[in-house]
C-alpha cells in the first residue's frame, strides 16, 4: 500500500527527516508517536504532498509520490486545524468538498448520507459547521477527507485538545473505517489512543526512527504500558 524508502527533508541546512523507511499494508494502521520536533508534521506534509521531499521514495499501491494528482485521489487528510468552511452547513461542506475532487453529483448524493453515518453526524446535516462542538467539528474534517473514498487516511493528532467522551466516539469512528478496509497513519501523543488502535507504531526521534514494532512487542520489551515503554526509549535513545 504505502511504502517510503530512505525518505530525507532538509530544511535549508536543517535535517528534519534523516532517512527514514517504513511501509503500511492494506487495511493496517500505523501509529506515528515522538517527541515535539521529531518531524511528524514533516512527514506528514511530505506524504500529503505539501512539502516536496529532499530524497528518498514514497509510492503508494507503486504510484511514486510526484505523480501527485494521481496520489491526491488516493489520500485523504485531517490536519490539525479545521479545513472547512465555519459559514457552510455540514451538507454544504461536503457538497463543495466533494465538487473540488470533481464527484458526480449522482454519486454524491449517494455517498455522503452514508457518510454523515459513518461519522455519527446524521442528524447535523443542516447544522452550520462552525456551530458544531469540537468533537462534531474534527468528525466533520474526518467525512471531508473521506469524501473521495481514498485509500489511504493521514491524521495530525486527531484528538488534540477534545474532551475525553468526544475523544472515545472519535476512536469508534476510527474503528469503523479501520473495517472500511481503509489504512491509517496517524501522528497522536496520546499512548491509550495507540495502542487501542495501532497494528504497528512508529516512535520518531529528531527526524529518525528509533523504533517500529507492534504495540503488544514494544510492551514486551520495554515496559508494562506503552507510555512507560515510550518515554524509556526516548531516554534510552539520547
Ligand atoms: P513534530 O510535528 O514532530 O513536532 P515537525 O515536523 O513540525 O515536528 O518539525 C521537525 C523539525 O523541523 C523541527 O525542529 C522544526 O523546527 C523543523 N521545521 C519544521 N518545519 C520547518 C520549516 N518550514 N523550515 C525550517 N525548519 C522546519
Ligand atoms: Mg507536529
Amino acid at each position: 500500500m504505502l511504502s517510503v524508502k530512505n525518505l530525507k527533508k532538509d530544511y535549508n541546512g536543517f535535517i528534519a527527516l534523516k532517512g527514514i523507511s517504513f511501509d503500511i499494508k492494506e487495511n493496517e494502521t500505523l501509529g506515528i508517536l515522538g517527541p515535539n520536533g521529531a518531524g511528524k508534521s514533516t512527514l506528514i506534509k511530505i506524504l500529503t504532498c505539501f512539502h516536496n521531499k529532499s530524497s528518498g521514495e514514497v509510492k503508494i499501491n507503486n504510484i511514486d509520490i510526484e505523480q501527485k494528482n494521481k496520489i491526491k485521489r488516493l489520500i485523504g487528510w485531517v490536519p490539525q486545524d479545521d479545513t472547512f468552511y465555519h459559514k457552510l452547513t455540514v451538507y454544504e461542506n461536503l457538497e463543495y468538498f466533494a465538487s473540488l475532487f470533481q464527484i458526480p453529483r449522482r454519486q454524491f448524493k449517494e455517498h455522503y448520507k452514508e457518510l454523515l453515518k459513518l461519522l455519527q453526524l446524521e442528524s447535523k446535516e443542516n447544522a452550520v459547521s462552525g456551530s458544531l462542538s469540537g468533537g462534531m467539528k474534527r468528525r466533520l474534517s474526518l467525512a471531508i477527507a473521506l469524501i473521495h473514498s481514498p485509500k489511504i487516511l493521514y491524521l495530525d493528532e486527531p484528538t488534540a485538545g477534545v474532551d475525553p467522551v468526544s475523544r472515545r466516539a472519535l476512536w469508534e469512528v476510527i474503528k469503523k473505517i479501520q473495517k472500511s478496509g481503509i489504512s491509517i497513519l496517524f501522528c497522536t501523543h496520546y499512548l491509550d489512543e495507540a495502542d487501542l488502535l495501532c497494528n504497528k507504531i512508529a516512535i520518531l526521534k529528531a527526524g529518525s526512527i528509533i523504533t517500529i514494532d507492534t504495540p503488544a512487542n514494544i510492551k514486551k520489551r520495554y515496559g508494562k504500558t506503552l507510555e512507560e515503554a515510550f518515554v524509556k526509549i526516548v531516554n534510552e535513545s539520547s
